[in-house]
């Protein structure tokens, strides 16, 4: 069993905090070195199905998030046009029942604050470092340098690089990866919930699906703010941030002819908080670690966000992470069963999602139809998605 290691992150995003809480939690001494002068999370709403509860319930964070989240009735697949359900499945109870852990919607801003407070709890203040962005690591057979821009450098045990889809300790690791436009624009726009006719929508996660685009919209922050998404497939590719600004009107033109529903949350929505994601594709890459680096969350395993399920893999990722260190001798052997238990998992999320655009934007309804009605969606999640628990799932 490896002790004493110190382990450094580069990355304080979901990801990043989410692995340190598990490495702290297994005994480790962490280290986190994130860009950014200031701690935060840009966008609005994000999903934890119970395969991510199951790791925030073992932070002790369980109850706080249930709090600051709603807890969605049903998943419902609706037509763009008319609303027509083309099926539904179950959450709220019947998820818990299935599978020991709720399925929540939450402020990605609420859920990285109260991870980052979980940090500085177990571990103690003084361990997250602002302002370090890390330009290179170099690495030998007993340690790991991490360089940064206009600070000294630091050594430690292991690097994990949490650095999200451009991730500079992925490139080190596999060589600068080919990025591909996917097609896809994603808005993002919040309006809040006292705004819209009473009975708006019931609490359910509502995807919407049209030729060539579609929708998702839902509640979160205990129901105060509705979230929406719309996807769409343009040829102006545009920046791969959240916090790239486009004019409303555009939002509202690439929704034309859809349901009244979603007019009324586009008109509703505040006209200069439009966000637009232009979303590119990353091969998956399969050699994530060396003799004493890794990766992990989007790092390593970027995915289309049509499962919702990519800060729920950085946090089982975590978990997985401190379990195989835990239990290995040797530094490169617990690397390797880190990433051998964790790509075919995270790689069946990324082709899942990839499946989800070309069902959810059939140009032909019928055949949309016909999809639905051959196969049920909560059945394809809860018996290998959902039902997965990164605690006790056996590691191989
Ligand atoms: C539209 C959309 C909806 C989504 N919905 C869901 C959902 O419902 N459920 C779900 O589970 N997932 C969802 N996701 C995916 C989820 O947002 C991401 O998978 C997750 O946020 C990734 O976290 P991360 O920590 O790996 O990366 P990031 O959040 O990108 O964090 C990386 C961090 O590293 C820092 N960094 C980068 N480079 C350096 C450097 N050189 N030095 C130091 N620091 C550095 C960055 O500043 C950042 O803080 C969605 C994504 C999108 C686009």
């Amino acid at each position: 069993m490896l002790t004493n290691l110190d382990i450094m992150i580069a990355g304080a995003g979901l990801g990043g905090l989410a692995a340190a809480c598990s490495l702290i939690k297994a005994g480790f001494s962490v280290r986190i070195f994130e860009r950014a002068a200031k701690l935060g999370e840009v966008g609005a709403g994000i999903q934890l199905s119970a395969n991510a509860m199951h790791v925030l319930d073992y932070f002790g964070l369980g109850e706080q998030v249930n709090e600051l989240s709603v807890q969605p009735q049903a998943y419902v697949f609706r037509l763009y046009n008319t609303g027509e359900e083309l099926q539904r499945f179950a959450l709220a109870e019947t998820h818990f029942k299935m599978h020991r852990a709720p399925y929540n919607q939450i402020h990605r801003a609420d859920l990285h604050k109260i991870l980052a407070k979980r940090v500085t709890e177990l571990a103690g203040e003084g361990i997250i470092y602002l302002d370090h962005e890390i330009t290179s690591f170099h690495e030998s057979d007993d340690q790991v340098m991490l360089k940064f821009k206009g600070h000294a450098p630091v050594h430690g045990d292991v690097l994990i690089g949490a650095d999200g889809v451009k991730s500079l300790v992925r490139n080190q690791i596999c060589g600068e990866v080919p990025v591909k436009y996917t097609g896809d624009a994603v808005w993002r726009v919040t309006v809040p919930t006292k705004k819209l006719p009473s009975n708006f929508q019931a609490p359910v996660m509502a995807v919407w699906m049209g030729p060539e685009k579609h929708a998702v919209s839902y509640f979160i922050r205990n129901g105060e703010i509705l979230n929406f998404v719309g996807c769409v497939e343009t040829e102006e590719v545009s920046e791969e941030s959240w916090t790239a600004r486009f004019p409303w009107e555009n939002l509202k033109k690439d929704f034309e002819g859809w349901h009244s529903d979603i007019q009324a949350i586009i008109d509703l929505s505040e006209r200069d908080q439009c966000y637009r994601w232009s979303l590119f594709k990353r091969p998956v890459v399969d050699n994530w670690s060396t003799q004493r680096v890794s990766i992990l969350g989007d790092a390593a395993h970027a995915t289309l966000p049509y499962l919702a399920q990519g800060a729920a893999m950085a946090l089982e990722d975590g978990v997985i992470l401190s379990r195989a260190l835990s239990q290995e001798s040797n530094i490169e052997r617990a690397l390797k069963v880190y990433s051998r238990n964790r790509i075919p998992r995270t790689r069946k999320v990324v082709n899942g999602s990839d499946a989800n655009r070309e069902l959810f934007h059939l140009r032909d309804i019928e055949e949309m139809r016909n999809r639905f009605k051959n196969r049920d969606q909560g059945g394809y999640r809860n018996d290998w998605l959902y039902s997965y628990n990164p605690l006790s799932v056996e590691l191989f």
